[in-house]
């Protein structure tokens, strides 16, 4: 019974959903950030309201152009243009 110990494996991996594409995926898979005084930054607490996109230019493109990340936390915020070079170099994989 191989098949059913992984089905509840993969069961168990925390899904978070990319607020650039919609995506779910593992947490792992994903980049994570958080907002500090209305500003959102990469993610350096393991507490708090995250906000993840998966780790494609694309998503983080469709995150910032699509206020995706205000609507996630749900307040208004200013998004650092920087933050893009978390996600040069990346490839698809
Ligand atoms: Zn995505």
């Amino acid at each position: 019974m191989r098949r059913e110990q992984a089905t509840r494996r993969d069961r168990s991996v925390p899904v978070r959903t990319c607020v650039g594409c919609g995506r779910r995926a593992p947490k792992q898979e994903l980049v994570r950030f958080e907002a500090v005084d209305g500003v959102v930054r990469e993610a350096v607490t393991p507490t708090g309201r995250g906000v993840y996109t998966c780790r494609d230019a694309e998503c983080w493109d469709h995150a910032v152009e699509g206020r995706g990340f205000a609507r996630s936390l749900r307040r208004p915020v200013a998004v650092e243009p920087e933050l893009a070079r978390l996600y040069t170099g990346v490839s698809h994989g």
